[in-house]
């Protein structure tokens, strides 16, 4: 290509005229890579190609979520790497958990139950009669003392009971 001052100037007009290299040489009957050579050692602006223009728009429209992108992509990442030790974690506690847990729950006995139903509400005796954990052991069950878990009878021998004992100790 003889870039004559003539064709200089045409190249120049229609680069101005923003043109894409390929026209520009379509249009001046040269190679496009003439065109750009040219362009170049005439130091004109950048022009961008067709498809440079599409890429030069897609990286205008990615960059507003290129702004974003730090801020976005840390959380899911944050989110991914927190489920996965919690996925992992929970079978290991909860094998033991159930294994720990069944006999956990054990029933009051009913004597016991029956000693803490009769004192909380203080009204039958809780004098103990016969050998605990035999079929024969029950309560006094007679009505109590007001203010004493024991009826005047059993509450008599409880107390009498502690002052003989204090009596033998003080011996
Ligand atoms: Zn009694």
């Amino acid at each position: 290509m003889d870039w004559t001052d003539e064709a200089i100037a045409r190249l120049r007009a229609l680069w101005d005229e923003g043109h894409s290299t390929a026209e520009i040489g379509r249009r001046m009957s040269v190679s496009k890579n003439a065109v750009v050579g040219k362009a170049h050692r005439l130091n004109l602006p950048a022009r961008p190609s067709p498809i440079r223009r599409d890429a030069a728009a897609t990286a205008r429209a990615a960059a507003p979520r290129r702004v974003t992108g730090p801020t976005l992509p840390p959380l899911p990442a944050s989110l991914e790497e927190a489920p996965a030790p919690e996925v992992v974690l929970p079978p290991p506690p909860v094998v033991p958990v159930r294994a720990v847990q069944p006999p956990a729950p054990r029933p009051i006995p009913a004597p016991l139950r029956a000693v803490a139903a009769s004192r909380s509400r203080n009204l039958t005796c809780c004098w103990p009669i016969g050998e605990p954990g035999t079929k024969s052991f029950r309560f006094c069950d007679a009505d109590a003392a007001s203010g004493k878990p024991y009826c005047g009878e059993h509450a008599q021998l409880a107390y009498v009971k502690v002052r003989d004992r204090r009596d033998e100790a003080a011996a």
